[in-house]
């Protein structure tokens, strides 16, 4: 880090040197030695899908989370799907969800012919709102999926209150969240769904892949069945058992996970508890850092939860800075810092806005997610961080927000009561 002032410094959007030389991305994944060796050993066996990993690692999965069952799939995106099925979406039926989230989320209700409602989200922890959702929420409500926001547990007990007195199932979207606690418990069991993905800037990778969590049984079978075609056995306990036949009993699809997949989920949970430790280190060396800087709202952690910090989303507080959130992105990503949005709200998406005339126009409105939408930025944040990268984004952040935050919101610390203000334009 510069021993100058930071404000001294030219920004690298205006021909001045980056902070760092080379971009770091705002996720990415960390493999090891022993990861490789045992993708190699599968390669090397007689299963390279549905063989013994799978069910090794639905297992220790399972325990890890706490849930007595978990489901594996080739993506998050298709856990999400199964899950949409398992809960018995199909025409005519409703499910509410959050417009901040990945567009996935609300796709797998469309693929089973289903009505995504979007309801609200709270200000300070950008999850689904439970009193938006309680206004939202008829007779036709068959599911709720809640979304985990940047690994923020959801408020589970109001929306598993809402979900139980209308009949309806709740699925918790925690691809956020993994190891994420909800009042002392880590999520995977609360839920009647968890939904779990193995990208590679989550928590732990598979290169592609995805789990359900599920403590009832008759879900667990439907969701074994649905990756699996619909067949209701497996071409392994077939060739044990020295069988032929076998039976469709319902309209699947090939969502498997692979063994070779498996055994990478496998060893890379081994590393899961240091991992999540080091992204919690992160956040709270973003939060220390940035704590006086008015023109930004760091993330809000309620009291209940211990968050598994997939993403650090600031929000820039726009009054207080002489320039947008274009620029300041623009800005940031020229120091080399790999900033992201997370998320353009789904409703606002061409598909979503042409097919279902949400956006805009329709009069639909969801204020918070949209504002928030304007002023999010996401910092990097992986475990794989080393101290310096770390200090790097400390220093780009200083450097961007000491050139664009007004003169009189300088003097740090000095404003933290306009924080909570509304809509700053
Ligand atoms: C990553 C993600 C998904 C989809 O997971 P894939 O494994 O990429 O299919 C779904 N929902 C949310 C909120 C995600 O972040």
């Amino acid at each position: 880090m510069s021993a100058l002032p930071a404000k001294l410094e030219t920004l690298a959007v205006h021909g001045g040197a980056p902070v760092r030389g080379k971009l770091l991305p705002y996720g990415r994944q960390s493999l090891d030695d022993g990861d490789i060796q045992a993708v190699v050993d599968v390669l090397k066996s007689d299963w390279l899908t549905t063989g013994p990993k799978i069910g090794e690692f639905e297992e220790r999965f399972a325990a890890w989370v706490g849930a007595r069952h978990a489901v594996s799939f080739s993506s998050g995106t298709a856990a999400l799907h199964g899950a949409a099925f398992a809960a018995g979406l199909g025409p005519g039926d409703e499910a509410i969800t959050t417009p901040l989230t990945f567009c996935a989320t609300a796709n797998c209700i469309l693929y089973q012919g289903a009505t995504p409602v979007f309801a609200d989200v709270s200000a300070d922890t950008l999850n689904l709102d439970p009193n938006e959702v309680s206004q939202k929420i008829n007779s036709r409500t068959k599911a709720i999926i809640a979304v985990d926001y940047a690994g923020h547990p959801a408020a589970l007990a109001e929306m598993a209150e809402l979900s139980r007195a209308q009949g309806a199932v709740l699925i918790e979207d925690a691809c956020h969240a993994l190891g994420a606690e909800y009042r002392g418990k880590r999520i995977g069991g609360i839920a009647d769904m968890t939904v779990f993905s193995f990208h590679p800037v989550k928590h732990l990778t598979t290169g592609e892949g995805g789990m359900v969590t599920t403590n009832d049984e008759r879900l667990a079978e439907t969701l074994r069945r649905f990756r699996n075609h619909g067949i209701s056995s497996e071409a392994r306990e077939r060739q044990e058992a020295g069988q032929w036949f076998y039976e469709m009993v319902l309209l699947g699809f090939n969502y498997r996970l692979t063994d070779i997949a498996c055994a990478l989920g496998l060893s890379q949970l081994e590393r899961l508890a240091p991992n999540l430790a080091r992204r919690r280190e992160i956040a709270a060396l973003y939060t220390a850092a940035f704590r006086d800087w008015t023109g930004i709202r760091t993330p809000a952690v309620r009291d209940d939860v211990d968050p598994a910090w997939h993403l650090y989303p600031i929000r820039l507080n726009l009054g207080m800075l002489t320039t947008g959130r274009e620029e300041i992105f623009r800005a940031l990503r020229a120091e080399n810092i790999g900033v992201n949005v997370h998320y353009i709200p789904v409703h606002q998406h061409a598909y979503y806005r042409e097919r279902f005339r949400t956006g805009a126009e329709s009069g639909e409105r969801y204020p918070i997610a949209e504002d928030a939408y304007e002023r999010l930025i996401s910092l990097p944040m992986f475990h794989a961080m080393t101290a310096e990268d770390v200090r790097d984004v400390i220093h780009a952040v200083d450097k961007v927000l000491s050139h664009y935050a007004l003169r009189e919101h300088q003097a740090k610390g000095e404003h933290a009561d306009l924080l909570e203000s509304g809509p700053a334009r």
